[in-house]
C-alpha cells in the first residue's frame, strides 16, 4: 500500500497546475476566435512550432499560485477538519448519485443538476450548513472533474479506474471559488465559516486573487493556496540557445557543455525512504505503532519533495535567466513514474519537477520551449549525424566517420538543441564547440 497520503497532496498540487493550464489554453483559444491581437505563430521559415509558449499569449496575464503555510487555532482547527469530513461526505454521496443514475437508469447527472439537488441535502444532513455555499459548490465541480477524467481515458482506449470514494481522512483540501476569503491588514487569511486564520505571508500576492484553496499536507499541516491573476514578468530578449539532456551519470547535462550535478539529497532521501518504509511493513495492520511509522514515511516523502522542490526551481531559474531558446526531450513521465527502482524513482520525479518547471517559468519570462522527441539523440552524432548503437555502459561517443570524441550526455545535448532549433525553424548559431 505504501502511503496513500503524500499521493493525495501530489494530486491536488497537479490539480492546481492543470487548472493553470486549462485556463491559459482557455485563453489561446479566446483569442484565436476573435483573431487579432495573434501574434506570428510561425518561425522564420513558415513551419508550426511542437511545442512553445512564447508567441501563443503575449499581452495576456497568467495564473499563478502562491502558497502560504497557516496555524490554526485548536477551535479553527476543529472546524477546519470537520468541513473536511462534511465536504468529503458530499463528494462520495454526489460520487454514489452518478454511479446509479448510470447504472440504473444509464444517464448521467451534470454538475449543475447536482448542485441543484443541494437544498434537499441541508435538508437531510443539517451539519453541511457549517460550510460556505461555494465551497460546497466546487465539491460538485471535483466529482464532476473526476467524471470527466474518467470518461477522456476511456474514449482513448485506456483502462482507467473508476473515481474512488473518499476514506475517512483521505479528502484533504477544499476551495472557495469565487469569494469568502480574504487577507487581513495583520495578513491573516479571514476564511469564512473558520475565522482569521494565522498566516505566515513570506511573499506579497501578486495580481488579483481569483480562488483560495485550504491544504492538509499528509504530515497534518495546514496550507492556503491563493490563484493569482498577474501580469507575466518578461526578461530582457537573449538569442542564446540551449539543448539540454538528462542521465544519471549527472542531473542534467547542457549543450554548452556545462553540468548540473546530482545533488546528495537523492541518495540520502532514497535510504531514509527505503528504511522507513521497510519499517512500515513490518508493523501490523490496525495498531498504533502502523500509524506512527506511517507517519515518518509520510515525513521523509515531505523532506523529499521541499528539498526536491527547491532543488529544481533554483536550476530551472538559473536556465531561464541565461538562455532564450531552451529545448529539451520530452519524457514520457508516465511511462517513468511507474518504476519501482527508488534511486530512479526520486531522480525522475525531479526531472519532471524540473521541466514542468522549466516550462512554467519560460512562460511567464517570454522565453522560448522546446520539447522534441528523444529518439535516437544518444545515438546520433552531432557533427556528422552517423548513427551508431551506445550501450548504457558507454560514457563517450566516438564517432567512428568524423572522429568526433565527446561526452556522451553533452552529445546528446547538442543534438537536442539542433532538434528543438530545426523544429521551431530557428537558425543554428554556430557552436563554440566546433570552432
Ligand atoms: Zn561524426
Amino acid at each position: 500500500m505504501g502511503t496513500p497520503t503524500p499521493t493525495l497532496a501530489y494530486l491536488s498540487t497537479f490539480l492546481l497546475f492543470t487548472l493553470f493550464r486549462i485556463t491559459s489554453r482557455a485563453r489561446r483559444s479566446l483569442t484565436s476566435s476573435h483573431g487579432d491581437e495573434w501574434p506570428s505563430l510561425l518561425g522564420q521559415d513558415g513551419r508550426f512550432p511542437l511545442d512553445t509558449h512564447y508567441s501563443l499569449h503575449y499581452n495576456m496575464n497568467i495564473l499563478k499560485n502562491f502558497q502560504y503555510r497557516i496555524f490554526p487555532t485548536k477551535k479553527q482547527l476543529r472546524m477546519l477538519e470537520s468541513t473536511l469530513e462534511e465536504c468529503r461526505w458530499l463528494y462520495n454521496h454526489l460520487l454514489e448519485a452518478r454511479k446509479t443514475a448510470y447504472e440504473q437508469e444509464g444517464r448521467s447527472l451534470s454538475c449543475y443538476g447536482q448542485q441543484a439537488t443541494y437544498p434537499i441535502l441541508k435538508e437531510q444532513r443539517p451539519s453541511l450548513s457549517i460550510v460556505h455555499s461555494q465551497v460546497l459548490q466546487n465539491v460538485a465541480v471535483r466529482v464532476d472533474l473526476a467524471m470527466k477524467a474518467f470518461f477522456r481515458r476511456v474514449k482513448a482506449g485506456e483502462t482507467p479506474g473508476y473515481p474512488r470514494f473518499k476514506g475517512y481522512g483521505r479528502y484533504d483540501s477544499f476551495c472557495y471559488p469565487q469569494s469568502g476569503f480574504s487577507i487581513t491588514h495583520d495578513t491573516r487569511v479571514s476564511l469564512s465559516k473558520i475565522g482569521a486564520v494565522k498566516m505566515v505571508y513570506h511573499r506579497p500576492v501578486r495580481g488579483s486573487i481569483k480562488t483560495a484553496a485550504v491544504h492538509r499536507s499528509s504530515t497534518n499541516k495546514w496550507y492556503v493556496t491563493f490563484s493569482c491573476e498577474c501580469e507575466p514578468q518578461r526578461l530582457e530578449p537573449t538569442s542564446t540557445q540551449v539543448g539540454i539532456d538528462v542521465g544519471l551519470k549527472t542531473f542534467a547535462t547542457l549543450s554548452n557543455a556545462d553540468e548540473i550535478d546530482n545533488p546528495r539529497f537523492f541518495r540520502q532521501e532514497e535510504k531514509a525512504l527505503a528504511q522507513a518504509q521497510r519499517r512500515l511493513c513490518k508493523a501490523e495492520k490496525g495498531t498504533p505503532e502502523r500509524k506512527k511509522r506511517r507517519n515518518v514515511v509520510a515525513r521523509v516523502h515531505e523532506r523529499a519533495t521541499f528539498k526536491r522542490e527547491n532543488f529544481t526551481h533554483q536550476q530551472s531559474r538559473q536556465i531561464v535567466d541565461r538562455f532564450g531558446v531552451i529545448c529539451v526531450e520530452d519524457l514520457h513521465v508516465n511511462r517513468m513514474v511507474h518504476n519501482h527502482c527508488l534511486a530512479k524513482s526520486i531522480s525522475d520525479a525531479a526531472w519532471s519537477a524540473f521541466f514542468s518547471h522549466l516550462s512554467c517559468k519560460a512562460e511567464e519570462a517570454g522565453r522560448q520551449f522546446i520539447k522534441v522527441s528523444p529518439a535516437y539523440t544518444s545515438q546520433d552524432c552531432s557533427r556528422c549525424h552517423h548513427r551508431q548503437k551506445m550501450p548504457l555502459g558507454e560514457r563517450m561517443y566516438q564517432c567512428p566517420c568524423c572522429l568526433l570524441s565527446i561526452d556522451r550526455d553533452h552529445n546528446a545535448a547538442l543534438n537536442i538543441k539542433a532538434l528543438g532549433l530545426h523544429s521551431v525553424g530557428l537558425p543554428l548559431e554556430a557552436p563554440a564547440f566546433y570552432a
